[in-house]
């Protein structure tokens, strides 16, 4: 088959090259020329593991091509997926649908022959509906069917997610679209993803429903685990108690200093912004998105409080700055709120990421980079895991030690043991323990 993928980011590079190393032609489109000159050039313009590897292999074998030139890629598709951006609106937290409406224009005005147009993107519901409207009056002449294909892969482990997903979710009601999906996730099959076919406007809500489901259940455990410090229990163990229990599964129960990304925090906003234009309020998400942006503050105060007495003029170092290991994508990080809430108390602060540092820079100037964990250390009065890269599980302490003006060690991430860290020399701060 020929599929071509509009937006070459995250979800439209992995699938992409996923769907080429199925056997399929693919064609990855993106208006940013520097990311398809650095693709053309062999460099992968974001940070996933195994991507650079799957990339080149499928290059090599004549599968996979990159182009700014939307028109020609569009031309003679059997499927275009429209994977590009759907950031909050700036003001408003509706999902911001001005690139998915562009891209549905530009291929209005590029398709040949009859095809599919396939939303990748997270897309509210009806804006398939808006689509499929924007095609029908720009070209009357052509059959083109417009499809619901919501994508759930994780950053950072993209690509097994991708060809081994729990499920894909097709949401069309045209026969003929049915059986070009089927053709497209075909090699899928062998794996047995179970593919769920729905109308349009429920897959789509299939995915602000999971996302929200997801969102919602890391904010009950973070919850639970300020309940667990007050009361004196440990949430690590409250986790595996619950998730054990296979109603509730043990995923997503960890607790840490609130959930980010590129995702979450926009999609859970948009489902209100729905739910407030139909006036049919989720107020359980409503209090998701509340109690998870103060949480992100509150983790600020968290660890001036670790600091002691004055915080004015100390110096904190911050390992870990993207919202999760193993991606560089700094879209709404933790890190962010809680620097900012260091900034504002005087705080010095030291960072270091092992992906994410150049994209925290355009977001963070202020911030002292550093090379390593030891070099964030010197000289800092205490030492905060954000995010758990595994290059943070096992920090040689003594070293650590060594390099800091005052041992202190805040867990965001409940990465130690209390006693292998206060056994070291260290006060340590976790969380809901
Ligand atoms: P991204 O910002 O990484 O990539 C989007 C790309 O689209 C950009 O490179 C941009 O230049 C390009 N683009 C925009 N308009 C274009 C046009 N008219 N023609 C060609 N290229 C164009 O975004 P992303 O993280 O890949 O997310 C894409 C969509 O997938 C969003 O709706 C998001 O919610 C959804 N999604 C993301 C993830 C994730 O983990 N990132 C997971 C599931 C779903």
């Amino acid at each position: 088959m020929r599929i071509t993928m509009i937006g070459s980011g995250y979800v439209g590079l992995v699938s992409g090259a996923c769907f080429s190393d199925f056997g399929h032609d693919v064609i990855c489109v993106d208006k940013d020329q520097s990311k398809i000159a650095a693709l053309e050039a062999g460099r992968m313009p974001i940070f996933e593991p195994g991507l650079d590897q799957l990339v080149a292999t499928n290059v090599a074998a004549g599968r996979l091509s990159f182009t700014t030139d939307l028109a020609a890629a569009v031309a003679g598709a059997d499927a275009i997926f429209i994977a590009v951006g759907t950031p909050s609106r700036r003001g408003d937290g509706h999902a911001d649908l001005s690139y998915v409406f562009a891209a549905t224009e530009e291929i209005a005005a590029a398709v040949t022959g009859p095809t599919v147009v396939v939303t990748k993107s997270t897309v509210p519901v009806g804006t398939g509906d808006r689509v499929e409207q924007i095609l029908r009056e720009k070209r009357p002449d052509m059959a083109v069917a417009v499809v619901s294909n919501p994508e759930f892969l994780r950053e950072g482990a993209a690509i097994g997610d991708f060809k081994r997903p729990d499920r894909i979710v097709i949401g069309t009601e045209d026969e003929h679209a049915m059986a070009v999906m089927r053709d497209v996730y075909r090699p899928l099959y062998l794996g047995e993803s179970p593919i769920v076919f729905t109308s349009r406007r429920s897959s789509e809500l299939i995915k602000y429903a999971a996302n929200a489901f997801l969102a919602t259940k890391i904010t009950f455990i973070n919850e639970i685990a300020d309940l667990c410090e007050a009361v004196g229990a440990d949430v690590r163990d409250v986790s595996r108690g619950i998730g054990l229990d296979n109603r509730i599964g043990k995923k997503f129960l960890h607790a840490g200093p609130g959930y980010g990304g590129s995702c979450f925090p926009k999609d859970t906003l948009a489902l209100l912004k729905t739910a407030e234009d139909y006036q049919s309020p989720v107020q359980i998400v409503e209090a998701v998105v509340k109690v998870n942006d103060s949480r992100k503050r509150a983790m600020g105060r968290k660890v001036i409080q670790a600091l002691g007495e004055d915080a004015r003029g100390k110096t904190v170092a911050l390992l870990g700055l993207t919202f999760k290991p193993n991606t560089d994508d700094m879209r709404d990080a933790p890190s962010l709120a809680i620097a900012l809430a260091l900034a504002d108390a005087g705080v010095v602060v030291r960072a270091y990421d092992p992906e994410g540092a150049e994209a925290a820079r355009q977001m963070m100037p202020d911030l002292v980079y550093c090379s390593d964990a030891y070099d964030a250390a010197t000289g800092a009065d205490a030492v905060v895991i954000v995010t758990e890269w595994d290059i943070f599980r096992a920090l040689d302490l003594k070293r650590l030690k060594q390099v800091m003006a005052a041992p202190v060690m805040v867990d965001l991430r409940n990465v130690y043991r209390r006693d292998a860290i206060e056994g070291a020399g260290f006060a340590y701060t976790a969380v809901g323990r």
